[in-house]
């Protein structure tokens, strides 16, 4: 026999996605690890409880340094130990790309642990090459330019490479090669130059676009052949150093990273066989996350671990270069999804129960005199059963119609109205139990089930913390943080705070399916209930906007160490100021112009100056208020 515990950890399939870095104590209170080895634990309530009396509101991110390093060592050291297994001539190393999370806090961590795997930094924007230049990084480590350029942008990164970076020009367009060879000399600067390839073969999953031969990015093979001519005709063929290519994010299947590879590979082959040292073979991102913890080739997944993934990549390379008998090259990746996603985790309060159905039927009372409609709504309500449930479903919903169209007829009164409604949702939810407990649960009652789920209130705002659940769909791990040795007894969706019907999560993470429910605890108001959002140190955080001027959210960095944790920093979220500076409403224009409307109230008489000014002050000091409930 299981206990409840073990249950609940199953329910949640905390043991499928958490990594090693996330378990539950026998408290039943969420625990965080720096690494699937590490003996030492923080208990998340703990932290919780201690933010909230230093007056760090709800949402938080929760930052975990420990667990972006863990993970920056595992991608090397899964590198290190293929070239060792298949005897690799070449070496490996990694760029972090800055896109996936372009805070100073997590660039300087990644590049503080990776300094001695010389862990560089990949751009792909004027701006983020821009912060990179500033970053301390090691001597041998690298930044690598993606991304569509003009002038300005190469102009910045020769800049970077005389202030000592060891800087790289990816070329996506051939139109870039010209204005580099322009700025070239102009400024006396030998550049170094990839060349983004638009292989054949491409990813899968959401991102199966970014490969194939209609990509937007990358040079076709005559467009690589015009650069190699051009950079002979100006003697700068030593300048190319990198063949490049990226088939896209969370690749969810191997075999089309292997694919991708061994056409890469050829192409480098081929390069290395005009007689042009390219040094360097640059393999891009894409290795995939497992957030449902399934390891399928699922959207919400990956069927491989990190250590297959280098192996694939080590391996076709040097089996390429075998074949062809070219040098094995360094290898580069640009990994950023696998590094980042783990270290940050959203913690937040439900805030309420929105109230769908009525939920006490007792407090409904029928008179011999109400309409037929009701009448028999209740008589159904009686008398539904195991074996007539699913007519009496039926019959239900024709007697709703029913009773509408009887209202709009103007033929029965709102008191009428509000019982028959009452009345037929605990049909429903009577029909609904009878269905749950039968072997197999046809499509409708299936539908039921969820539209008579519970809908909590979260604090939070989908957009702004999980953009991706609702722009692609993607799934998250989410759970509560405590409460956990009890069973949860609802089947709720999270509804956000903003007014918009899309803020909704209403598909969860399951081994097998997507859940359209979560098992979740009985809320009461008073009692606080904390959720946890999983694996948002990937993308969400920069991409993540500002809908209903909901703005970025406090955040505590926490270290794991044996005595429990020590919070090392605490950076608050938007207040109402800067969310509303964001839109073009400076502080001034907001003081004077409300102080203005307050002065019009004195004017005419219904405010005293006292009054107005005490006003005044309150609209004042509500300017550093949180954007959040509570
Ligand atoms: C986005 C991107 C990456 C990072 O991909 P992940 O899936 O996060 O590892 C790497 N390289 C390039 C060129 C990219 O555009």
């Amino acid at each position: 026999m299981k206990n409840i515990l073990e249950e609940t950890i199953q329910t949640y399939g905390i043991e499928n996605w958490g990594a090693g870095f996330f378990d539950v104590n026998k408290k039943g209170h969420l625990i965080v690890r720096p690494s699937e080895e590490d003996v030492s634990s923080v208990d998340v309530v703990e932290v919780v409880e201690d933010l909230l009396k230093r007056g760090v509101k709800l949402p938080v991110i929760l930052r975990f340094p420990q667990l972006l390093a863990h993970q920056v060592r595992k991608l090397t050291s899964s590198f290190q130990s293929s070239i060792k297994e298949f005897d690799y001539k070449g070496n490996h190393l990694c760029v972090f790309p800055m896109k996936v999370n372009p805070r100073r806090d997590v660039l300087e961590e990644v590049l503080r642990e990776g300094r001695r795997y010389n862990f560089g930094v990949e751009v792909g924007s004027k701006p983020e090459l821009y912060g990179a230049l500033a970053l301390d990084q090691a001597p041998e480590s690298l930044v690598v330019c993606n991304g569509f350029k003009d002038e300005s942008y190469i102009r910045l990164a020769l800049m970077g490479l005389r202030a000592g970076k060891k800087l790289i020009l990816v070329i996506e367009k051939v139109e870039e090669l010209h204005i580099i060879l322009r700025q070239a000399k102009e400024t006396g600067i030998r550049p170094n130059i990839g060349i983004r390839a638009r292989l054949y073969s491409r990813g899968s999953g959401k991102w199966e676009k970014s490969g194939g031969d209609t990509a937007k990015f990358g040079l076709t093979t005559s467009e690589m052949l015009e650069v190699v001519r051009i950079l002979r005709e100006n003697n700068m063929i030593d300048c190319l150093k990198m063949l490049h290519f990226h088939i896209g994010s969370q690749i969810t299947d191997i075999k089309r990273v292997k694919n991708a590879i061994k056409e890469a590979a050829r192409v480098y082959c081929k390069i290395r066989e005009m007689r042009i040292d390219i040094e360097y073979l640059n393999v891009g991102g894409g290795m995939g996350v497992d957030y449902d913890g399934s390891k399928t080739s699922f959207d919400s997944s990956a069927n491989y671990t990190m250590q297959e993934f280098a192996n694939d990549v080590i391996y076709t390379i040097k089996l390429v270069c075998d074949e062809e008998d070219a040098p094995e090259p360094t290898i580069i990746t640009e990994s950023g999804r696998i590094v980042a996603a783990f270290h940050a985790v959203i913690i937040t309060n439900i805030q309420d129960e929105i109230e769908t159905v009525l939920d006490d039927i007792s407090k409904v009372t029928t008179k011999d005199d109400d309409p037929q409609v009701v009448i028999e709504l209740k008589d159904l309500m009686e008398n539904v059963s195991s074996k007539t449930h699913r007519e009496y479903y039926h019959d239900a919903l024709e007697h709703k119609e029913e009773l509408f169209t009887l209202f709009n007829l103007g033929l029965i009164s709102l008191e009428d109205r509000a019982k028959g409604e009452a009345l037929f949702w605990e049909v429903c939810e009577r029909a609904n139990r009878f269905a749950q407990q039968s072997k197999i649960i046809s499509e409708e009652f299936e539908d039921l089930k969820k539209i008579l789920s519970a809908k909590y209130l979260c604090n939070f705002s989908v957009f702004r913390c999980l953009p991706d659940s609702w722009a692609i769909e993607q799934l998250f791990p989410i759970m509560p943080i405590h409460k956990l040795n009890s069973a949860p007894s609802e089947h709720a969706t999270l509804v956000d705070l903003t007014c918009d019907s899309d803020g909704i999560i209403d598909k969860f993470v399951d081994l097998k399916d997507i859940k359209e429910t979560l098992e979740l605890h009985h809320f009461s108001p008073g009692d606080p209930y904390y959720l946890a959002f999983f694996m948002t140190g990937a993308y969400q955080e920069v991409m993540g906007n500002f809908h209903n001027l909901f703005g970025t959210l406090n955040e505590a960095h926490v270290i794991i160490n044996r005595e429990g944790y020590l919070i090392k920093k605490i950076i608050t979220g938007s207040n109402l100021g800067d969310v509303l500076a964001l839109a073009r409403y400076d502080k001034n224009f907001l003081f004077e112009n409300f102080q203005k409307h307050a002065q019009e109230q004195v004017k005419y008489g219904r405010l005293t100056e006292a009054e107005a000014a005490e006003l005044c002050l309150e609209y004042e000091k509500n300017i550093s208020n949180y954007t959040y409930l509570g």
